[in-house]
């Protein structure tokens, strides 16, 4: 079995800035095909507390000097020119797994000081999230979604490689009890944990929480990855189907990549009873994305699978202005490749996995 730890190729040299070649004047995050991004994720750091088989290699990834990594204030200065400059409505910050960064609260707070009143979401894996919930609530956070793919303790361990369920339930409990509402749940579709999840999807209709399956894309450092292996939504909808009765609701909006159902045999104790999937593998939603990604290492990267990387870090670290970053970000976007392309003939995965990315 190889291991994805790679580095994607990354412009670093102004002298070989993406090309602009037919880009209209737009003050926003364009691309050829016609798509503008609005949706901001930033990875703030490689490192995790779980070991995801989907995602991460079993020793971790390889750690970035510190160095290299973006400071809050580094961070919170491009959320800044994303949100004044470049038209971005919304930040998501991931990683690897945000809350192992000492300085998380510092940051939402810089970042909400930076873009007032936009919206600061979290995506993690809920460890530790009990003791800083109030904390990054009262900083400027404004959404958290915590990853749980199931509540069987033991599959839990055996996915994440870690027996830490308890704490992940923990740092819901407290996310919640923070006024973190409505609490969103991820749930990665995996073979293994295929038959818990009309049990995790009655857990999160119980505790008010949004829960939302995403099919497994080829973003695993192990590269074990096979589509022949992989859960498509349609074979989760009949697994779901045989405890509840599931009526379509469409798209939340246009942009975005959950599809709703009702759950009309759910037990709704608290909030909607409903369940998303996001089928990025099966139903892509490419020609509708709208999103831009910083990488921890402070690259712009356009696709999740595009491993061209556009460096904004040196030029910050160089002293440029707030308009040399928005263009040279904008350069970046504009050649945002069409689709990810899984399935087609000569797909090649990405350099990167996705704890190295930021989902
Ligand atoms: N550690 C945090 C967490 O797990 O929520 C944030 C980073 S994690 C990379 C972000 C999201 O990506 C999680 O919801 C995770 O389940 C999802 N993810 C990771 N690997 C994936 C894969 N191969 N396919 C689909 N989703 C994946
Ligand atoms: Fe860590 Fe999140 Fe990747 Fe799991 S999905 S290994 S929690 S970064």
């Amino acid at each position: 079995m190889t291991t994805a730890l790679g580095m994607p190729a990354i412009r670093r040299d102004p002298a070989v800035a993406p090309s602009t070649a037919g880009r209209p004047d737009a003050a926003g995050l364009v691309d050829r095909f016609g798509r503008v991004a609005r949706d901001l994720r930033v990875s703030i750091t490689e490192k995790c507390s779980l070991r995801c088989t989907y995602c991460m290699p079993a020793d971790g990834l390889p750690a970035i000097p510190r160095d290299d990594l973006l400071s809050a204030a580094e961070i919170a200065r491009l959320v800044g020119i994303g949100w004044r400059s470049l038209g971005v409505k919304e930040v998501r910050f991931t990683g690897g797994e945000p809350l192992t960064r000492g300085d998380l609260v510092e940051i939402v707070r810089l970042s909400a000081l930076a873009a007032p009143g936009i919206p600061l979401a979290m995506t993690t894996n809920g460890i530790g999230l009990d003791r800083r919930a109030a904390a990054l609530r009262e900083a400027g956070l404004t959404r958290v979604n915590v990853s749980l793919d199931t509540v069987d303790r033991e599959h839990f361990s055996r996915l994440t490689r870690r027996d830490r369920l308890p704490a992940v339930l923990r740092g819901i409990s407290a996310a919640h009890a923070a006024g973190f509402a409505p609490l969103k749940i991820n749930a990665v579709l995996m073979r293994e944990t295929l038959s818990d999840a009309p049990e995790l999807l009655a857990w999160a209709l119980a505790h008010g929480a949004q829960l939302r399956f995403i099919e497994q894309m080829p973003l695993d450092a192990d590269e074990a990855w096979q589509r022949s292996e992989m859960v498509s939504a349609a074979e989760l909808l009949d697994v779901l189907s045989s405890r509840f009765a599931l009526t379509p609701i469409g798209r939340d909006d246009p942009s975005s990549p959950a599809e709703v159902w009702a759950v009309d045999g759910g037990p709704a104790q608290r909030g909607p009873a409903t369940v998303g999937i996001i089928a990025s593998v099966t139903r892509s939603f490419c020609e509708a994305c709208d999103r831009t990604r910083i990488t921890a290492e402070g690259t712009v990267r356009s696709c999740l699978f595009g491993d061209d990387e556009t460096d904004l870090r040196g030029l910050l670290r160089a002293g440029a202005t707030d308009d040399e970053l928005a263009d040279r970000w904008r350069a970046a976007m504009w050649g945002k490749q069409a689709g990810h392309g899984i399935g087609a003939a000569g797909f090649v995965r990405p350099v990167r996995s996705m704890g190295g990315i930021g989902g």
